[in-house]
């Protein structure tokens, strides 16, 4: 077993992908080259401007290669919780564009020939517990009336076998336009596609360093210095205190974790997942998993919120859940274990935002694949002067209190979400 990602170990960076030198000056200089970072290089190198992206790695290291490729609808908070704070016209919107985000990546794998085989066979949620399927129940129906969201097909517990090769599950519901795509190959397409418009993508370019400089800004790695008249920060889960200390005190880097098995007989495949849907279910620490493009279980999930568990560990306890959901597979190999950063805020909502003039647009929580290029693509608007603003920067930004002291309030945290999967 490889301790390293299924997705760059068969398609590593590509050598077709430039790398270039670092510019002694742009217009907007871009810092991490997850999606955040080319969606918005994209907009901005199509509107004229000089871009480069500062890649501390390689181009796509961070979560972007990693993921579980899965596009759902929704934000990491819920719409209910959402109507609450910001009242139901927001919550509206909130909720359309997490369905336009997954439009908007439908579009630009298309306009941009990515071959990331991206298919919308649509999601399934799985209800853990009996009481987790009344909730699917009511949430259809809240969304149904109040937002006139009529995606969402409940599917009973008798119905399942239709839907997913387990009895696990209490039931679940589906959504047809929701789909999944390999992370890497979609993320060093997003690269082609801005390398192609000129924009230039300095890798081993840890920012280590950020002056304001006669209303513009310095930016320091090991490899130079770049004059950038604006900056963007697009390093979400992995945002570091020393560059931007006040963003690192908005989002927390939390671990997720994934196993894949060799390829699987077609036939298997078959009975594991009829319809070829991305799968999750409702705990809080929950599991997702898909069948990969190459027809592997692909299954993630985390048992605390460490990004330091040990790989071969995490495996053995990925492993065995996944037997309980799939008894199948038991024999069949595992290939790879691995994990990444996701960026967590403390309100579990998006944000963008400016700090000491320098933007950035983070916490995507497990929705990053379509969030994170949909926030790209608004900062791309934004810094172009195409969009004057965006809801995800009008709503309030509380922040962590506790970054100082993460190792000691983590797993405060990991044990309350542990208690709420325990009782609720
Ligand atoms: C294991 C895992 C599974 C996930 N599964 C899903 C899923 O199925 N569906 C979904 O929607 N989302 C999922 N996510 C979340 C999603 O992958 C992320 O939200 C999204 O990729 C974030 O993109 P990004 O561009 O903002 O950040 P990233 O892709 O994380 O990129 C940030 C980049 O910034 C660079 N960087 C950091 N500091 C500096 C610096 N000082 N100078 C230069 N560069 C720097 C890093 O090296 C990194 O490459 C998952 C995440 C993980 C970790």
């Amino acid at each position: 077993m490889k301790l390293t990602p299924l997705w760059t170990d068969l398609t590593p960076r590509p050598a077709d992908l430039p790398a270039h030198d670092q510019p002694e000056e742009v217009d907007v200089a871009i810092i991490g080259s997850g999606y955040t970072g080319l969606h918005a290089a994209r907009v901005v190198a199509d509107a004229g401007a000089k871009v480069a992206v500062l890649e501390r790695e390689h181009i796509g290291f961070g979560a972007s290669s990693r993921n579980g490729g899965m596009l759902t609808s929704g934000l990491k908070a819920s719409p209910e919780i959402i109507e609450k704070r910001y009242g139901l016209d927001k919550a509206r919107q909130f909720w359309q564009w997490s369905l336009d985000s997954i439009d908007l990546v439908d579009r630009v794998i298309r306009d941009e020939g990515i071959d990331c085989g991206w298919a919308r066979r649509g999601h399934l949620s799985l209800a853990y517990k009996p009481a987790h399927f009344d909730h699917f129940r009511k949430h259809v129906d809240y969304l149904k009336n109040k937002y006139g969201y009529t995606g969402y097909t409940l599917v009973s517990r008798a119905d399942l076998k239709n839907e997913i090769g387990t009895q696990e599950y209490y039931g679940g519901k589906t959504a047809e336009t929701t789909g999944g795509l390999d992370p890497a190959r979609y993320v060093f397409g997003l690269a082609r596609a801005v390398a192609k418009r000129g924009v230039s993508l300095v890798e081993n370019a840890g920012v280590t360093r950020i002056r304001r400089e006669d209303g513009a800004f310095r930016l320091t790695t090991p490899r130079g210095e770049t004059r950038a008249r604006e900056v963007l920060l697009a390093t979400n889960g992995y945002t570091t205190p020393d560059v931007a200390p006040k963003a690192r005190s908005g989002i927390m880097p939390i671990g997720s974790y994934i196993i894949s098995t060799e390829p699987l007989p077609e036939a298997l495949q078959k009975e594991l997942s009829p319809n070829g849907r991305m799968f999750y279910d409702s705990k809080q620490y929950l599991n997702y998993f898909r069948l990969s493009p190459d027809g592997r279980m692909v299954f993630g999930g985390r048992n605390n919120l460490s990004t330091s568990l040990d790989l071969e560990e995490s495996a053995r306890r990925l492993h065995q859940r996944m037997l309980t959901v799939y008894p199948q597979l038991e024999g069949v190999s595992l290939t790879h274990s691995w994990t990444g950063k996701l960026g967590v805020t403390y309100d579990l909502m998006p944000h963008i935002g400016r700090e000491n003039g320098m933007w950035f647009a983070y916490g995507y929580g497990g929705h990053g694949v379509s969030i994170a290029s949909f926030l790209g693509y608004e900062m791309g608007r934004i810094l172009t002067g195409q969009q004057s603003g965006s809801l995800f920067q009008e709503i309030p930004h509380p922040r962590f209190f506790f970054t100082r002291w993460d190792k000691l309030f983590l797993p405060i945290v990991a044990q309350y979400y542990r208690l709420v999967d325990a009782l609720t």
